[in-house]
């Protein structure tokens, strides 16, 4: 009888232990850490703000159209959707609004035109989609996004493209749809037709452009960028923008990631592309990695701009040696946050 009671006695011991160990085990410790479900970061470019000149009216504006992107990219991740409609959700009505330089707000060139750059990557599939020097299309996001879906290339310029967006039901529009008077005061100091020197708004002439990096529920990610390119632009350059793995690189074993800033020196320093190896291959973190190009490498360069990017744990980094860089981000179950300044 008291043998039997000492065997109980050792079994109940034995269980209360392996229950401590269980409950106290580093697995569920884990299993209990709130998950990222979805995660979204943007950007609305980079560059210098003469803070004397920025109204308090401007500066919501900003705030307010990035809050209104990053909502609409949000709906379509909360909903279950996928990254690549996330970060398109994300871009149109930036591309849409004035206040950037992409699509509508795009900066004119030496010739007095608005040539436009765009580019989309897929990081499951590694699919990718880009077009330059654009002048017809209303949106070159949807385009790049065309380019991508229902082409057998990656990238499509000039004429053709717009031609490839016509063919393809895409929203067209005349030059003059891209002319604010704010761009066009721009050229005319930088061709030094407008003695007065003074821009009509507080940024550089570089600020403008936009980009979005998104992971969705499915544990995709993706990542796009915009842009009208750099102000006064001549002979058909095209920046990094829609250059994949310069401006835009998204792979779901390591990250994605849209730049901004001066398009010359992310091209040579693929920087969207050398962020994410660097994660990959290299097993840095995203901060690390984005520190090493961002902060080192373009500043050795002599590069300025900027990176929104996220990894495939959602982990957001947002990185500028720039004075400033429009930006915003959300995460499942948070507010959306936006930016401008230097934290
Ligand atoms: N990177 C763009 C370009 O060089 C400009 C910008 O991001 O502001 O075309």
């Amino acid at each position: 009888m008291s043998g039997t009671l000492v065997r109980y006695t050792r079994y109940l011991i034995a269980a209360l232990v392996i229950a401590f160990i269980v409950a106290s085990s580093p697995v569920r410790a884990e299993e209990e850490k709130p998950m990222v479900k979805y995660a979204l970061v943007i950007h609305g470019g980079a560059g210098k703000i003469d803070q004397a000149r920025m109204t308090a009216e401007l500066e919501t504006a900003y705030h307010e159209m990035l809050l209104a992107a990053l909502k609409a990219g949000q709906t379509v991740l909360a909903n279950g959707g996928t990254s690549l409609d996330a970060i398109i959700a994300a871009i149109v009505p930036m591309e849409d609004s004035l206040l950037f330089n992409a699509g509508k707000g795009a900066v004119f060139t030496n010739a007095g035109t608005n040539e436009l750059d765009a580019s989309i990557m897929d990081g499951k599939t590694l699919q990718a989609g880009a077009v330059a020097g654009v002048m017809r299309v209303k949106n070159p996001i949807l385009l790049a996004r065309a380019v991508m879906d229902i082409s057998p290339h990656v990238m499509l310029q000039g004429d053709g493209a717009d031609t490839f967006a016509e063919e393809n039901g895409l929203e067209m529009v005349e030059q003059d749809y891209f002319y604010t008077e704010r761009r066009w005061k721009q050229l005319e100091i930088l061709r030094g037709n407008d003695k007065t020197g003074r821009l009509l708004d507080p940024l550089d002439e570089k600020f403008g452009t936009v980009g979005a990096v998104a992971l969705d529920v499915h544990g995709n990610l993706a990542a796009a960028t915009s842009t009208g390119g750099t102000a006064n632009k001549r002979w058909g350059r095209v920046g990094d923008s829609p250059i994949i793995g310069a401006g835009t690189y998204a792979n779901n074993r390591s990250c994605g990631v849209s730049g901004t800033g001066d398009g010359e020196y992310f091209i040579r320093a693929t920087v969207a592309s050398s962020i994410c190896h660097l994660v990959e291959y290299k097993g840095l973190s995203l901060e690390e990695a984005a520190t090493a190009v961002v902060m080192e490498q373009l500043v050795q360069m002599g590069g300025s701009g900027g990176i929104i990017s996220l990894d495939k744990d959602g982990n957001v980094a947002l990185i500028f040696n720039s004075e400033s860089m429009f930006r915003g981000w959300v995460k499942a179950g948070q507010d959306p946050v936006t930016s401008i300044y230097k934290d």
